[in-house]
């Protein structure tokens, strides 16, 4: 039997990678919905290739075009759009992979887990927002969520086979979430003032989205990520320490009591994480080629410093903060990065404008998705106030 998978995101650098491995296996997944918010001719040739019953789009004027561009191609492909057909394709599949980028992708995502579905998790913004509310509702149904971020894709891949969202009783003493530092990595944060977007999206070492791009150039990123390992595996704050690694190589480690580290090691391609979670536990070919390890002439690591990179500092802050202080740092980094590639702030002013929406919007206990979601909205329009 075929696993039915829809893939949010799939015209995205996630959702692209998803699909160049499943047409590596056309024996093991159908695809049931693709989905993407504008770029409608990338959606109608993965439409042609893969042949999915659903494609969603962001409007209704971007769904007509679609439907132009199948009817061209004979293809029987039902068209939807807005929001809600994202959650309704959900319900279609298996198999989701979130692959959205940024809050628009939290509603779906967590329909999945509220349906019991298998859920392959990129899209941490999702989970950085709604934390304990998602992991209740994974526990509640019955969901299977797997990390495909490389690095909590890795720790997952270090830990104990029956491992259960519970560190200290199973002898694990610490995190250790590697991180490459980005392309600013040895320089001044006063040179930084001046910087183009398109000097920050050039990352060393992997090639994504421009959003996640710019995070990893903040460090931001790595913020969220931290936040994503403490609600993914259940770890308190002072037991994930982040680590540069500059070279990639190491995707992330876990450090138990007894002083063994286990680390999973690997090109940097997210093929790899993506065919983990598409196949787990069995493990399939993903395209992506071997490491060679005697050419890597050096792996290299140092503590990040939280002064060059206070993105970081406020994503630790938020995590110690509870409640809605991740959700209110992510809506205001979100605001904060399109505006910096949009060219209306300087690179600089990201963490200044996070960290002044942070001071404005109060944090709050909240049990639901609408409340999460007025939260996002509250820290979006302080953001946007600061900008304007
Ligand atoms: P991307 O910008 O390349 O793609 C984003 C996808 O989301 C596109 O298909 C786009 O159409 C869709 N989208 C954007 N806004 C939307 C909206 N409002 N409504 C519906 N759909 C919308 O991003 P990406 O780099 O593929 O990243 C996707 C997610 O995966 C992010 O959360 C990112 O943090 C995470 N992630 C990415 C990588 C990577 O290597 N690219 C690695 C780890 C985690
Ligand atoms: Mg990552």
């Amino acid at each position: 039997m075929k696993q039915k998978i829809t893939i949010l995101g799939s015209t995205g650098s996630i959702g692209v990678s998803t699909l160049d491995v499943i047409a590596r296996h056309a024996d093991r997944y159908q695809v049931v919905a693709l989905t993407a918010h504008t770029r409608v001719d990338e959606l109608a040739r993965q439409c042609a290739q893969f042949q999915p019953e659903f494609a969603v789009v962001g409007t209704a004027q971007a769904a007509e075009q679609l439907k132009t561009r199948l009817v061209a191609h004979n293809l029987k492909t039902i068209v939807l759009y807005g929001a809600s057909a994202l959650c309704e394709v959900v319900l279609r599949a298996d198999v989701i992979m979130a692959a959205i980028v940024g809050a628009a992708g939290l509603a779906p995502t967590l329909a999945a887990a509220q349906a019991g579905k298998k859920v392959l998790l990129a899209n941490k913004e999702a989970l950085v927002m709604s934390g304990q509310l998602f992991m209740d509702a994974v526990a509640e149904h019955g969901a299977t969520l797997l990390p495909i971020d490389s690095e909590h894709n890795a720790i997952f891949q270090c830990l104990p086979h029956d491992f259960k969202r519970c560190p200290a009783q199973q002898g694990i003493a610490k995190i250790l979430l590697t991180a490459s530092g980005g392309p600013f990595l040895n320089r001044s944060l006063d040179s930084l003032h001046d910087v183009t977007p398109e000097q920050a999206i050039a990352h060393p070492n992997w090639v994504m989205g421009k959003k996640i791009s710019i995070d990893s150039a903040t460090m931001m990123n790595k913020g969220l990520e931290v936040i994503e390992a403490h609600w993914l595996f259940g770890t308190p704050v002072e037991q994930i320490e982040v680590v540069i690694h500059p070279q990639s190589v190491i995707h992330s480690m876990v450090s138990y009591v007894d002083g063994s580290v286990l680390a999973q090691l690997g090109n940097p391609d997210m093929r790899t994480p993506i065919a983990y979670g598409l196949a787990y536990p069995e493990r399939i070919a993903s395209g992506v080629n071997q490491l060679d390890i005697t050419k890597m002439a050096q792996l290299s690591f140092q503590q990040p410093d939280l002064k060059q990179f206070p993105c970081l500092a406020l994503a630790f802050d938020a995590l110690r903060a509870g409640d809605t202080a991740p959700a209110i740092l992510n809506a205001a980094n979100e605001v904060a990065v399109q505006a910096f590639l949009d060219k209306k702030i300087g690179f600089l002013k990201i963490p200044e404008l996070i960290a002044e929406v942070m001071n404005r919007v109060a944090n709050r206990r909240v049990t639901d998705l609408a409340g999460i979601m007025e939260q996002d909205a509250l820290a979006r329009i302080a953001a946007n106030l600061l900008i304007n």
